[in-house]
């Protein structure tokens, strides 16, 4: 399989790279940008239509998110209420699959802890490989909407750190059962920082604490949250310095683009935003008006992390195309 995949890569595709090493062969700031699988049900044809306008600024790689299962309750009737698993969003390592084989550009496959038995990791990890996809960001993934906590599978992983060394065992070629050597992986492990703090650490320290054990583990580069104030980028970008962590920091921004988002993103992301921003989106009365803010927002942001040298700007596009390519005109 690999090796079919691989030969039609081969016709119109460069060999598949990690991002590390698109990172260390660059000469100036890359583009990347993150889409979700579409929800199930829909054709991959909206993803195409959110990646196809954001192609002139080739991107290097294009990250893809994993969204585990939810739960929804079936009424059965006569007052039954059925418990249901659901994944809405299924299919992200066929959309990386897809995307490397019709824009010849690396995927990156978003791989979680929640939900996963460590040998379904494995398998998981075994399945990209036959595809072709060496590259990975490995996280530990949110709580179910309906759990207030994270609980890991039970024979799963409680944080990222965890999955992380699996993966590298792998890439020494030490799988699960086996006491003998297998094939190597050869995955590029990449990992989450938080520029304002992980919403569960006690403050910034624990977190880059717990962060460069993620890159003693294995992780080659850190993709940080979205944030909205590039000074707490620069500050957060220090710390990791001082606390030895070497490794690039790719940031990501996202376009602010509704009057929701106003509330949603803190709320949602624990994020702040800076008082100039806040300032402006305040005067807004309609949708057009917070895009047009979040638009020259992103430029700002994008122009100064561009000058300050930043290995690539990572932008969050929600599978939409339209703000992120207003932004990237300006910058790329
Ligand atoms: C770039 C990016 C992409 C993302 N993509 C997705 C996605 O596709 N799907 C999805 O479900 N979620 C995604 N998330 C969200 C992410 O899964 C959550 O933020 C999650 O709550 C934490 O993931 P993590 O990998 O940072 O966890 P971890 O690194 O495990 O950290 C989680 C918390 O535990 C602490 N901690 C870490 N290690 C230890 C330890 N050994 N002992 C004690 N405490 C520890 C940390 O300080 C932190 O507070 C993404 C986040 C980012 C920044």
């Amino acid at each position: 399989m690999r090796a079919i995949l691989l030969f039609l890569f081969s016709k119109t595709y460069a060999t598949p790279m990690k991002v590390i090493d698109h990172i260390n062969e660059a000469k100036e700031t890359l583009f990347s940008f993150e889409i979700l699988p579409p929800l199930k049900g829909k054709n991959v044809q909206s993803i195409y239509d959110g990646i196809d306008p954001l192609m002139e600024f080739k991107p290097k790689f294009i990250n893809v998110t994993y969204h585990r299962e939810e739960y929804i309750y079936k009424d059965r009737g006569q007052g039954l209420l059925e418990k249901i698993a659901i994944r809405k969003r299924p299919g992200t390592v066929g959309i990386c699959a897809a995307i490397m084989n019709k824009y010849q550009v690396d995927a990156v496959p978003h791989l979680i802890c929640g939900g996963f038995g460590k040998e379904e990791t494995e398998n998981a990890l075994i399945d990209l490989q036959f595809l072709g996809i060496d590259n990975v960001l490995a996280l530990r993934g949110d709580s179910i909407k309906t759990e207030s906590v994270f609980k890991p599978h039970e024979n799963g992983h409680k944080y990222a750190v965890e999955l992380i060394d699996q993966i590298r065992e792998m890439n020494y070629g030490n799988y699960l059962m086996d006491d003998y050597q297998l094939e190597p992986t050869d995955f590029c492990i990449g990992t989450a920082g938080y520029p304002e703090k992980h919403f569960e650490a006690m403050n910034l320290a624990t977190d880059l604490h717990y962060l460069k054990k993620k890159i003693d583990a294995g992780a080659e580069y850190i993709t940080t949250q979205m944030f909205f104030d590039n000074e707490k980028f620069f500050a957060f970008e220090k710390a990791c310095r001082n606390a030895g962590i070497d490794v690039p920091i790719i940031p990501g921004l996202k376009p602010i683009k509704t009057l929701n988002h106003i509330s949603f993103l803190p709320q949602f992301f624990h994020i702040d935003f800076p008082e100039e921003l806040s300032k402006e989106l305040l005067k807004c009365t309609s949708n057009e008006e917070v895009e047009q803010v979040g638009i020259e927002w992103g430029i700002y942001q994008s122009k100064e992390l561009k000058k300050a040298g930043v290995p690539c700007i990572h932008y969050y596009t929600m599978s939409k195309s339209d703000m992120v390519k207003k932004i990237a005109n300006e910058i790329f």
